[in-house]
């Protein structure tokens, strides 16, 4: 055994460890099957890359090619008009779904070529997905949009929420359900007994368990390297913009290359997303907000009048070859991963929930989880 230092020790069935969108998810899954589950975060809950989301559920707009991330994307897109109606009843918190869609506007011949053959396969696939010309666009987006695009895909069931009222909501339904959370509690290392996982070291004592499940995001790279595993997910950052706006431009989620535009239920237009690798820092940057800030203007001149709200910037989990991880770890019992859900963990928070509940309750998957395995 290693840690076991402090003398405080809690007891539970399952430990997640992590409190953003996707640990909450798994609790209220859990809770909801009654389960004993205990959730801890080093910081706030969802205070980390599911504050900075934009709350896109983008199970089309966000996918270049047919395969298992786009099934599992519309599979878990699916659920959250129900899970809205349940986290509300048992809650009374609105995860504030917007359904209006999402329209991705080509920028060039090459993306409009790109966005077309996205149109056909996807329509194969059993979606929806109608071309706009230029001209049709205009007609819906009127003169929110200027110069000329090279037409758009209009994906009318690609959602968004707001990703705190999700955050908010599964926290609070969980709790009612019988979870328990803790917060500012850091995992420091495992506690293993004869090669499997039983519990985790604290900075405030031990907490030991029958399973555990780390949904620890970014980090999740770094607690691995604690058993000697290569758990291939680290921090991708994004930084982004909110502006105030009390009528925002247009009802719709505007998306093009390297930026999106979203308007807000409470008024705010959010502005995304840079990518780049810098390690552990969260600032925002003046020279990557600047960048994104000309683009969005460039795309909707409106906004340049609207006040500036606030700078945001987030770790995205990503991972080496863009899919999440799910499922146990082999050689390590009682251990199990949820995490690497690089720029679509909000979309896929859902399908991650309801997996891990089966997984953790002895039930068959709703989803094929080998493309999603460890040792894929
Ligand atoms: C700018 C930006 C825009 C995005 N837009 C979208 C979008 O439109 N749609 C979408 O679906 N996704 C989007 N994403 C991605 C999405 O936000 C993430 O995939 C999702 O939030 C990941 O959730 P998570 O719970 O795995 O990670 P996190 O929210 O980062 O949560 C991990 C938690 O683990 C905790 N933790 C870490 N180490 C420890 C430890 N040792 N002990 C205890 N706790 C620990 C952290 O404090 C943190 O709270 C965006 C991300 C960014 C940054």
């Amino acid at each position: 055994m290693n840690g076991g230092t402090r003398t405080n020790v809690l007891e539970t069935d399952v430990l997640i460890v992590g409190g953003g969108v996707i640990g909450a998810s798994i609790a209220y899954e859990l809770a909801e099957a009654g389960v004993q589950t205990l959730l801890i975060d080093k910081d706030n809950l969802g205070s980390q890359s599911t504050r900075a989301g934009a709350g896109m559920l983008g199970a089309q707009v966000e996918m270049m090619n047919p395969g298992p991330m786009f099934e599992l994307g519309v599979a878990s897109r699916a659920l959250f008009s129900n899970l809205r109606e349940k986290l509300l009843e048992i809650s009374g918190l609105d995860m504030e779904l917007q359904t209006p869609g999402i329209f991705r506007v080509a920028v060039d011949e090459e993306d409009r070529q790109e966005l077309l053959a996205r149109q056909i396969w996807q329509r194969e696939a059993g979606q929806r997905a109608e071309w706009y010309e230029d001209e049709d666009l205009r007609n819906i987006l009127g003169d929110n949009i200027v110069g000329t695009t090279y037409g758009a895909l209009y994906i009318p069931d690609d959602h968004q929420v707001r990703n705190n009222a999700l955050l908010l909501a599964l926290v609070a339904s969980a709790k009612a359900l019988g979870a328990k959370f803790l917060e500012h509690t850091a995992m420091t290392s495992f506690l293993t007994e004869n090669g499997a996982v039983v519990g985790v070291q604290t900075q405030d004592g031990v907490i030991r368990a029958n399973r555990v499940v780390l949904a620890t995001g970014a980090w999740t790279g770094l607690l691995g390297q604690g058993l000697g595993l290569d758990i291939p997910v680290f921090p991708v950052k994004g930084q982004s913009f909110l502006l105030d706006s009390y009528a925002p431009p247009t009802p719709y989620t505007i998306f093009t290359h390297g930026c999106y535009i979203l308007p807000k239920r409470n008024g705010q237009v959010y502005v995304g997303a840079t990518e780049e690798a810098s390690g552990f820092d969260t600032r925002p940057n003046l020279g990557s907000l600047a960048k994104l800030s000309t683009q969005a203007v460039h795309l909707m001149p409106s906004l340049a009048s609207l006040p500036f709200a606030e700078p945001i910037a987030g770790l995205r989990p990503g991972s080496r070859d863009g899919l999440p991880v799910l499922g146990d770890v082999p050689g390590v019992p009682g251990l199990y991963l949820a995490t690497g859900h690089f720029r679509n963990g909000v979309l896929l928070s859902a399908i991650t929930g309801k997996v891990m509940r089966e997984l953790l309750t002895g039930t068959e998957t709703s989803v094929d989880l080998k493309p999603f395995a460890l040792m894929r």
